[in-house]
């Protein structure tokens, strides 16, 4: 049986995992398609950084709701396989110990044509949004996720109705939102708004992910922080986000400039300091940084 989330975050810091989404990329295989073409390779991913230290694991499901499915691949029949199977590869790659996220995202940032939904000025979209992420919440609970993570949405409205579905189930609800050193979302609230707004809401933790390295992300973390009293997240990229970060391309990062353990680590101890309560990586943060990080906390120092 998996531990309790928030049990471990009322104890102490928690390390999460990396960049599930490019480091699946980086092996060789298209998001989400790995879940229903090689879910063992995906079971490796996360056995990967478990064993480097993530004490929770954060499955794939990005994308694969039923519009999405249907629009990347044609497998809109698939969708309970595909939730279940990646929520099963999360848990076994820790035998069952470490809390499971399901993972909910945008359907409007980074959607494919066809599987975009959500439309700010149109009510009726908020149903419709709402009625794809329910369908695939169903579907990460049964099939065992501890918790759920609307994950990397880039505006507060959005986010907002997405948590009011996840909010209907009694899991956890960890919301990031993409903000980094552009500071506000794509609907204009600071991070601090979102803290508030979404505390306020229902959120049981609140953060930031993946639109900056360690630096660009820390201080939006800590806006939130000094906002609310539950805990927050942060899980930055392992690389800075740069004017042409679009153009050449997040699966190119590899090849750019990185964040190296040690720097992965560093964040790990300010984090701690600054009285952060759960901490990973995003893009380009692998195994070798959660190691680094878990090395950083165990040290005490
Ligand atoms: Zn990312």
């Amino acid at each position: 049986m998996a531990k309790d989330l928030m049990q471990m975050l009322a104890a102490d810091i928690v390390l999460g995992d990396g960049g599930m989404f490019l480091e699946a990329n980086w092996r060789g295989y298209d998001v989400p398609e790995i879940i229903g073409t090689n879910p063992q390779a995906l079971q490796q991913i996360h056995r990967d950084f478990h064993n480097a230290g993530s004490q929770v694991l954060q499955a794939l499901t990005w994308f694969t709701s039923s519009a999405e499915l249907e629009a990347r691949y044609g497998w809109q029949d698939r969708v309970e396989e595909i939730n279940r199977t990646a929520i099963e590869a999360a848990k076994a790659a820790s035998g069952g110990s470490a809390p499971v996220g399901g993972c909910l995202v945008s359907t409007k940032t980074g959607s494919r044509a066809g599987a975009e939904i959500f439309d700010p000025p149109n009510p009726a979209s908020r149903a419709r949004a709402q009625a794809e992420w329910e369908e695939q919440i169903a579907i990460l609970i049964q099939s065992g996720a501890d918790f759920l993570i609307p994950e990397t949405f880039f505006r507060l409205d959005e986010v907002r109705v997405c948590l009011e579905s996840c909010k209907k189930t009694n899991l956890p609800t960890m919301v990031l939102m993409g903000i980094g050193s552009e500071k506000t979302t794509e609907d204009g609230a600071t991070a601090a708004e979102c803290a508030r707004v979404l505390a306020a809401e229902g959120a049981d933790i609140v953060g930031t992910v993946c639109i900056g390295d360690p630096e660009q992300m820390l201080p939006t973390a800590l806006d939130m922080r000094a906002e609310v009293d539950i805990p927050i997240a942060c899980q930055p990229k392992g690389f800075p986000q740069r004017p042409d970060t679009e153009e050449v391309g997040y699966a190119a990062s590899r090849f750019m400039e990185s964040v190296p353990p040690g720097g992965m680590a560093d964040f790990a101890r300010k984090a701690r300091a600054e009285g952060l309560n759960y901490i990973g990586g995003c893009c380009a943060t692998g195994p070798a940084h959660i190691r680094a990080m878990a090395q950083a906390l165990a040290s005490k120092g």
